[in-house]
């Protein structure tokens, strides 16, 4: 790896299973970036709670354990992974309970804080497609590269009962979208793609163009 000097940052956010982890893959596999599922370092800390026995709905009891939490970033075949004590749960944190669990550890001012310093710390690494919900808005405001991914309730519905989880799709979407701190929300600037009727190279491909006609215009 050869990190450049200025890397540029690609932020995807959008709803939840609006196939952001497929399409931010397969842009970082074409552009030779590194892969950052910000959401998979928010679903880490609702699980690790979960193990601590620690109470999600009490935020200083949530904000006390990450303050104090021992994690690592380490980057792994172009993607990047935050460690619990040299472990990379990445099982654990799909299951429905943590799913359900994550919302509320992600609504807590200073878990986003925390988040937001590992998730700029990422740079380290090189080039980023970073997924998330407020990547574009709260974490990277300042990158040109913003995109915002939707498709039906319906659409995505069926799209997560085929990886084998059913869970409310549109209460997590509206918890996310309707908390005080950094909410879902589309990134001034942003290009605004629903996805329904698309494949997942096609909506990657509408990406791609984009970051090489914003970089033509000399953004970065
Ligand atoms: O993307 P994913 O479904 O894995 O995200 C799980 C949860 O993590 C979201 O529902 C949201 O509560 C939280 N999240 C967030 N901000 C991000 C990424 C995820 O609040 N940037």
């Amino acid at each position: 790896m050869n990190p450049s000097k200025h890397p540029i940052v690609i932020a995807l956010d959008g709803t939840s299973a609006s196939g952001k982890s497929t399409t931010a893959k397969l842009v970082a596999k074409a552009l030779s970036a590194i892969y950052v599922d910000t959401g998979a370092m928010y679903r880490t800390l609702a699980w690790h709670c979960l193990q601590k026995g620690v109470d999600i709905h009490d935020e200083k009891a949530v904000g006390a354990l990450c303050r104090k939490w021992k994690t690592t970033l380490e980057c792994v075949d172009n993607q990047v992974r935050l460690l619990v004590d040299g472990y990379y749960p990445e099982q654990e944190i799909r299951t429905a309970t943590t799913s359900a669990a994550v919302p509320a550890v992600a609504a807590v001012p200073k878990v986003r804080d925390w988040m937001k310093k590992r998730q700029r710390e990422c740079l380290q690494f090189g080039d980023l497609v970073m997924e998330g919900r407020d990547i574009g808005t709260n974490v990277f405001p300042e990158t040109d590269f913003k995109f915002y991914l939707d498709a039906s309730l319906d659409e995505r519905a069926k799209r997560r009962a085929a990886e084998g989880v059913e869970e409310n799709l549109a209460a997590r979407d509206q918890r996310d979208s309707q908390r005080a701190s950094a909410p879902l929300m589309i990134a001034l600037g942003a290009m605004v793609i629903n996805n329904s009727g698309l494949t997942r190279e096609a909506t990657s491909q509408l990406i791609i163009d984009e970051v090489h006609r914003r970089k033509g215009a000399g953004g970065r």
